[in-house]
Order: C-alpha cells, then sequence, then structure tokens
C-alpha cells in the first residue's frame, strides 16, 4: 500500500525522540512538509541534520500561552500527530499533585491546546484534516504505578472521541493509537526489568513488544485517506494483549 502526502503539511509533537522523531522522518520520506516539535534543542539539531528538509520548533509543550504562539505562527497544518508525553510511575499512594499536574499538561492538556490551533485553521480552510493522538494500552489495562500516565491516557481517548464528533462535519477525523511497550527511551525505563516485562510478555498472545516501525506504519495509515472511514477509534497495538 503507497501512502503519498504530498502538498500536506504536518506537525509531529515530541518529535525529537524515540516514536515521533521516526514518524516525522516518514512523514518527510512520503512527501509532507513537516514540522517536528520537541523540547531539547540538540535532539531538533540533530535530527535537522539528518534530514535537512525537516522544519525544527522548539517549544516546551508544558507551557500552554508559550507553546501556542509558537504553534499558531507554522501556518497551516493539515495532519496533526499529538505525540509528546511524559511518564513518571509512582505507587498510588505517593502520587503527589506536582506528578498529576506534570503529566497531565503534557499528555492531556497540551493535546488540546496544540489541536485547537491546528483545527481551527483547518476549518477556515475547509479541507478537513486528520488528527492521531498516541495513547497507549495504559489506557485500557490497570497497570501498577501507572495512576498518573494510565489516567491521562484514558482521558486522551475520550477527548479524541469528543474531538471526532465535534469535528468530523468539518471533514477531520481523529483517531488515538494505544501500544504496547515500545523499545524508545521511555519504554526501556518502564520495561527493562524482565521480572516487569516477562509476564507481559507472557500475557500477549504474539510473545513481543511492539517495534518503532510498527506504530509508524499504523500512524501513517490513521493519518492517510486508506483509512477514510475510521474515525474515534482507539486503535490496539498491542499484539493481542487485551484478549488475555
Ligand atoms: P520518548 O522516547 O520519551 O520521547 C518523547 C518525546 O516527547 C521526546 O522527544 C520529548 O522531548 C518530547 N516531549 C516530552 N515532553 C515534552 C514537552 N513538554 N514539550 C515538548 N516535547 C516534549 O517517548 P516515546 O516512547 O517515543 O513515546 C512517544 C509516545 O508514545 C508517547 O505519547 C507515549 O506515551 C506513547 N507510548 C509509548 C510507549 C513506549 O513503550 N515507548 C508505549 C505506548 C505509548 P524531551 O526528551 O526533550 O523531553
Amino acid at each position: 500500500m503507497e501512502i503519498s502526502f504530498h502538498g500536506k503539511r504536518a506537525l509531529v509533537t515530541g518529535a525529537g525522540k524515540g516514536i515521533g522523531r521516526e514518524i516525522a522522518k516518514k512523514l518527510v520520506e512520503c512527501g509532507a512538509e513537516t514540522f517536528a516539535l520537541s523540547r531539547t534543542q540538540a535532539d531538533l539539531d540533530s535530527l535537522k541534520s539528518e534530514v535537512p528538509s525537516m522544519n525544527i520548533v522548539q517549544a516546551d509543550l508544558q507551557d500552554w500561552d508559550g507553546s501556542r504562539k509558537i504553534v499558531e505562527q507554522l501556518g497551516p497544518i493539515d495532519l496533526l500527530v499529538n505525540n509528546a508525553a511524559v511518564g513518571r510511575g509512582s505507587p498510588f499512594l505517593e502520587v503527589k499533585k506536582e506528578e498529576l499536574d506534570f503529566i497531565l499538561d503534557v499528555n492531556l492538556k497540551a493535546v488540546v491546546n496544540v489541536s485547537q490551533v491546528c483545527v481551527k485553521g483547518m476549518i477556515e480552510r475547509g479541507q478537513g484534516g486528520a488528527i492521531v493522538n498516541m495513547s497507549s494500552i495504559a489506557s485500557k489495562m490497570a497497570l501498577k504505578n501507572h495512576t498518573s500516565y494510565g489516567a491521562s491516557k484514558a482521558a486522551l481517548d475520550m477527548l479524541t472521541k469528543v474531538m471526532c464528533l465535534e469535528l468530523g462535519p468539518h471533514k477531520i477525523r481523529v483517531n488515538s493509537l494505544n501500544p504496547t511497550v515500545v523499545w524508545t527511551k521511555m519504554g526501556k525505563s518502564g520495561w527493562s526489568d524482565p521480572a516487569k516485562s516477562g509476564p507481559m510478555l507472557a500475557r500477549t498472545p504474539l510473545n513481543k513488544f511492539a517495534e518503532l516501525e510498527d506504530v509508524v506504519n499504523a500512524t501513517l495509515f490513521l493519518l492517510s485517506d486508506k483509512s477514510a472511514m475510521v474515525n474515534g477509534t482507539a486503535m490496539l497495538l498491542e499484539g493481542g494483549l487485551c484478549c488475555s
């Protein structure tokens, strides 16, 4: 299946590392003028040297007003991947307000903020658009030490549905993608211990975690016209884990 995004403008948040970086690179490969937004300038500089046609944008999404101004300056966006997120795992009884604020600011509130800016432009231009919210299997399964992160991703799934409902009439499709563990910086920090990953793998019918390429392929599908009737879904990318 060939996917082309020629003539489209795409924004990927959290594109300095991991999943977002690979999605941004693939979007460029598929012809989209791509904006890679992230927090650490050094990551963006290395991405730019790897892919010179990439547009790099430094912003801290926890800063609502500052990042909103930056996104407003990017011009029209047709394809948006709300990928940036942070994880910090504490047992339920030890979760502090600061942790909840930090995680909800980036994983949930920033998605509303960035999407509002991009969607306003999409509606004005009347050409529609596609949005993928990067969620997680942690929105569907209760995992220990995932109070803040799991709640942020479950909220993101419902945000996706409400956006789908309100934006569909403007030909804007909104879906979330819910991967199991992926071996990025975030994936390794949470799941490198075999005592933790072993039982999860054992419960997964395919007996493996996701590769970066799996997440990139599914995201590109959801952004493309190949998924023209897929809207408001939370697409599981977990090798069947939720069937167990
Ligand atoms: P990652 O390797 O930690 O990369 C996250 C990226 O987001 C980094 O470039 C980070 O920049 C950026 N970011 C974080 N906070 C930001 C902020 N306030 N402003 C701007 N950029 C910010 O994570 P990943 O594993 O690629 O995860 C990507 C997405 O997939 C996330 O939504 C995550 O929840 C989801 N996911 C991951 C897994 C997994 O196992 N890896 C599984 C399911 C879902 P800095 O490093 O500079 O902060």
